[in-house]
Parts: structure tokens; sequence; C-alpha cells
């Protein structure tokens, strides 16, 4: 045990179930109770962790304490604005490849053109020969891509 880490015990039951929810346990918790935003910004960025637990509630209904490492609330922000958003709505889904990294990245976008101009734009993974290998239009992007990943995950290992 790190000077960071939980316990599930630390946590609700709804805590447990949003974490879940993005493939996340207690483990991938930083305890940033009784820290200040700053501090533990710093703090985590030299961890593995997704998520910090902290004193400070966010400004929903519910009163959120989990915050991304951007310290935004993690179950409003990425469950609700980020996350099922883009799960049930169109859109497409890709393969983009970049040679240079011998790397596949399989995602969805609402417009493929743009995402794949923004991959190569924002050098992601470091690289700007992104391409365009596959894409498909679907009904429910985010639904499609866990799906496809799910296969994936299931017939060799995968990394994010
Ligand atoms: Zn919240």
């Amino acid at each position: 045990m790190g000077d960071f880490d939980i316990t599930e015990d630390d946590l609700t039951t709804k805590e447990v179930t949003a974490l879940a929810r993005q493939r996340l346990t207690y483990e991938d918790v930083f305890d940033a109770r009784g820290m200040r935003t700053k501090a533990w910004r710093r703090r985590i960025k030299g961890t593995d962790k997704a998520v910090a637990l902290t004193d400070d509630e966010c400004t929903g209904v519910e009163k959120h304490r989990l915050k991304t490492r951007s310290a935004h609330c993690f179950q409003c922000k990425t469950i609700y604005f980020g996350f099922q958003k883009q799960f049930r709505n169109p859109g497409w889904v890709y393969i983009a490849g970049s040679r240079s990294l011998k790397l596949i990245k399989l995602g969805n976008s609402i417009d493929f053109d743009r995402r794949a101009d923004q991959l190569r734009k924002q050098r992601w993974g470091g690289v700007s020969d992104w391409k365009r290998l596959y894409a498909i239009e679907v009904r429910t992007r985010g639904h499609v891509e866990t799906r496809a990943k799910n296969l994936l995950l299931t017939s060799l290992s995968f990394q994010e």
C-alpha cells in the first residue's frame, strides 16, 4: 500500500458503481482527502491513479467527491457529459493507424474526417502520421466502440 491508496470501505456504493462503469476500482483512486486541489493535482501526476477522492463536493445535486485528474467531477463530467452522451449518439467508429508507431487506434467520433485531422494535429501518441484504415457510420457510436473493444480484449492483450 502506498501513501495515497484507499480501501474499498472508503467509498460509497454509488462511487464504486461509477468507477466500475469506467472499468476502474478503488485501486485506481488516489486519496486526496485533507489536501488542497493544487497539492493533490501535482502529486497524482506521479502516480498511475485515474481518480482522486477529495473532501470537496461537486456543485451537482448529488455532491460527488470523486474528481478526474484535471479536478473535474468524475461522476458528473465523465459519465454524463462525456461518456454517456457519446455512448448513445450516432456517428462514426473508426480504426486509425500509425505506421511509425506500428499502432492502431480504435475510437469513435461525430465526424470521422475531422477526428483524423485532430489525431494528426494533436500528434496523438507523439506522431502525426495517423491514417484512416477503416470507418463505419453507426447509430450508437460509443456502444459500438465499447463492444468492439471488448471483443478485442477477449482475443488479444489490448492497451488503451
Ligand atoms: Zn458531480
